[in-house]
C-alpha cells in the first residue's frame, strides 16, 4: 500500500485528494492524508449564508470557459446547484472621477473592435481614441522578451488606457498592479496575437470572424454561455462535496505541516521495522512523524518555499520569489428598495488613479439571480491588493466604514446595510510577475528529480478555481504516475 499525503485543503489540495480517491475506488492500492493548517477545508473559498442571502468570502464564481470546475461538480452530483451569471444585466463601469462610466461595447480583453462604441465611450480621451485607430495601421513592433501588461498596453494603446482600463481590470481580478503582472502570463493570447498580426485590433477583429472552436462542455456552437458560473448554496459545496466523499479519518484538520523530509536514499519495500525514514518522504505535525511514498503540496509558494527549504534549497528559492498580494472583501446586504439607485449591470472598478481603498465592487443580486431573496440586495466590495496590503490592518469598524463613505461617493448610496460580513485572505492571491513563466518552468525542472512530489495551487498556472482544480489533479496524477514507476522499476 502506497501513502500519498496531500499538505493544503484548499481547493486545490480537495481536487488533488479527490482524483487519488477516484483512483482508490479503482482498485490502486493507495491509501491518502490531507493535513490542513486551519479547522476548516476550502482555503479563501468560504461561503455563509445571511439574511437569505448567500455571502462568499472569497471566490464567488468561476469562468463558464475553464471547464475543470463545472466537471468536478458534475462528478461530485452537485450539478443541479450550477448557476449562470445572469448575463442580460451584464454591463461594467470603471470609475473616473467619482463618475460611472460603462466599459465601451466590444472590447475583446483590453483591446476595442467595435468603431462608435469606442468612438462615443466617455472613458477614453480624443488623443487615446485616435492612438486606438492608429494601432490598427501601424501597429507597435512586437516585444521581444517579456513584458508587464501596463508596458504591452502602453506600446499599443498609451498610458491612458493603462489607467483607465488595463489596472482597474487587473487590481479588480488579481489584486494586482499591471505595471508588474507578466503579459506572458497573464494574457499570453495577446503576445500570440501580436506575434500573428502586430495589432491587437487587426487580431481580435479576425478572432472575431473565425468560427468558433468546439465548446469543451460540448455546447453547440451559437448557443449563447454565461461568462460567470456559481453554485445556488454557495462555492463551498464543492469543498463540502469533495469532503463527503473522500476516505474516512483522510482529513487532518488544525493540522499545520511544519517540516517535510525527503530521503532519496532508495530501499525496496518491505521496511525493516525501526524505519520511518529511509526512503520516501516524512512529514512533521504538532501529532508526531508520518512517513509517505508522495507528497503534493498544495500551499501557497510561500509556504511550499519554507516547507522545501532544508532540502532544497534552490526550489525553495525560485517559489520564494513567487510575490502574493491580500485582499478584503466587504460584503454588505441592503433593503432592495434602498438600492433603486443603482445602475444596471455587475458592479464596478475602481482604477488606482482615483486613490480610493476600494478597488471594486459587485452588485451581488444583479449578477446571479436567486441567490438573494426579491427583497434584498447585496453589495461585495474588494479592497486590499498589492498596493494596499496595510488595509488589511484595519478594523472591520474602520473598514466598514471606508466602504459606506465610498459607496456613498461613487453611488449616492447613504442607506444603512442590513449586514456587513468581513473576509481577509493573507498572503492568498498569487502575483505572476515579469518572468513567471520560465520561474515557473525552472520549478517543474527541478521538481522532477523528487520522486513521488508535485505541486499544485495557483502560484503557477492560472490564478482562478478552475485552474486550481486541475493543477491538484494533474499532481495526483503526477504522483500516482511516479509511484507506478518506481514499483515497476522495484519489481523489474
Ligand atoms: C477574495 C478572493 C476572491 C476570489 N475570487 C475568485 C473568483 O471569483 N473566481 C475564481 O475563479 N477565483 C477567484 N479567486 C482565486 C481562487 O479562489 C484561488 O486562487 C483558489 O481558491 C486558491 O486555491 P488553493 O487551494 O490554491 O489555495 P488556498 O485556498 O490558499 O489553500 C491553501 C491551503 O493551504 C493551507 N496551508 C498553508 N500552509 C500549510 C501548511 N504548512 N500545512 C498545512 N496546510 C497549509 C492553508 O491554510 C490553505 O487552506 C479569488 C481569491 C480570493 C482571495
Amino acid at each position: 500500500m502506497k501513502k500519498i499525503a496531500i499538505i493544503g485543503g484548499g481547493i486545490a489540495g480537495l481536487s488533488a485528494a479527490w482524483t487519488l480517491e477516484k483512483a482508490r475506488r479503482a482498485g490502486h492500492p493507495i491509501q491518502y492524508q490531507i493535513y490542513e493548517a486551519a479547522g476548516r477545508l476550502g482555503g479563501v473559498i468560504s461561503s455563509e449564508v445571511v439574511d437569505g442571502c448567500v455571502v462568499e468570502g472569497g471566490p464567488d464564481s468561476f469562468l463558464t470557459e475553464k471547464p475543470a470546475a463545472a466537471a468536478l461538480c458534475r462528478e461530485l452530483g452537485i450539478d443541479d446547484q450550477l448557476l449562470p451569471s445572469n448575463d442580460r444585466e451584464r454591463k461594467t463601469y470603471i470609475v473616473v472621477k467619482n463618475r460611472l462610466v460603462p466599459l465601451p461595447d466590444g472590447l475583446m480583453f483590453m483591446v476595442p473592435t467595435k468603431l462608435l462604441p469606442t468612438a462615443f465611450t466617455r472613458l477614453f480621451s480624443w488623443p487615446t481614441k485616435l492612438r486606438m485607430a492608429r494601432e490598427f495601421l501601424f501597429p507597435p513592433a512586437p516585444g521581444k522578451t517579456d513584458e508587464s501588461v501596463a508596458d504591452m498596453t502602453r506600446r499599443h494603446f498609451g498610458q491612458e488606457t493603462v489607467d483607465r482600463l488595463v489596472s482597474p481590470l487587473l487590481s479588480g481580478v488579481y489584486g494586482g498592479d499591471a505595471s508588474q503582472l507578466s503579459v506572458r502570463a497573464v494574457l499570453p493570447r495577446m503576445v500570440a496575437m501580436e506575434q500573428s498580426h502586430r495589432s491587437l485590433t487587426r487580431a481580435m477583429l479576425a478572432a472575431r470572424k473565425a468560427p468558433a472552436p468546439p465548446s469543451p462542455s460540448g455546447r453547440k456552437p451559437g448557443t449563447p454561455r454565461s461568462l460567470f458560473t456559481t453554485l445556488r448554496g454557495g462555492m463551498k459545496l464543492m469543498v463540502d462535496g469533495i469532503a463527503a466523499q473522500l476516505a474516512p479519518g483522510s482529513i487532518h484538520l488544525s493540522s499545520p505541516v511544519h517540516t517535510l523530509h525527503h530521503n532519496s536514499e532508495d530501499c525496496d519495500d518491505p521496511k525493516p521495522p525501526d524505519c520511518r525514514f529511509t526512503c520516501g518522504w516524512s512529514l512533521e505535525t504538532s501529532f508526531g512523524v508520518e512517513r509517505f511514498d508522495g507528497v503534493i503540496l498544495a500551499v501557497p509558494a510561500w509556504s511550499a518555499a519554507e516547507l522545501l527549504r532544508p532540502f532544497d534549497r534552490l526550489i525553495s528559492g525560485l517559489l520564494a520569489d513567487i510575490p502574493y498580494s491580500s485582499s478584503i472583501t466587504v460584503t454588505m446586504g441592503f433593503s432592495a428598495d434602498d438600492l433603486h439607485i443603482l445602475p444596471p449591470g455587475f458592479g464596478f472598478l475602481v482604477p488606482p488613479t482615483e486613490k480610493r481603498g476600494m478597488l471594486a465592487c459587485t452588485f451581488v443580486h444583479a449578477k446571479f439571480a436567486g441567490r438573494t431573496p426579491p427583497d434584498k440586495g447585496v453589495l461585495r466590495c474588494f479592497l486590499g491588493g498589492t498596493n494596499n496590503d496595510h488595509l488589511l490592518e484595519e478594523s472591520d469598524a474602520r473598514l466598514t466604514e471606508i466602504v459606506l463613505k465610498e459607496l456613498r461617493q461613487i453611488l449616492g448610496l447613504s442607506a444603512k446595510p442590513t449586514f456587513v460580513r468581513i473576509a481577509r485572505s493573507r498572503r492568498a492571491m498569487a502575483q505572476y510577475g515579469v518572468g513567471h513563466v520560465e520561474r515557473v518552468q525552472a520549478i517543474r525542472d527541478n521538481i522532477a528529480s523528487l520522486p513521488g512530489f508535485a505541486l499544485a495551487g495557483n502560484a503557477y498556472e492560472g490564478i482562478g478555481v478552475p485552474d486550481c482544480i486541475r493543477t491538484g489533479a494533474q499532481a495526483a496524477e503526477s504522483v500516482l504516475h511516479s509511484l507506478r514507476e518506481k514499483a515497476a522499476a522495484v519489481s523489474a
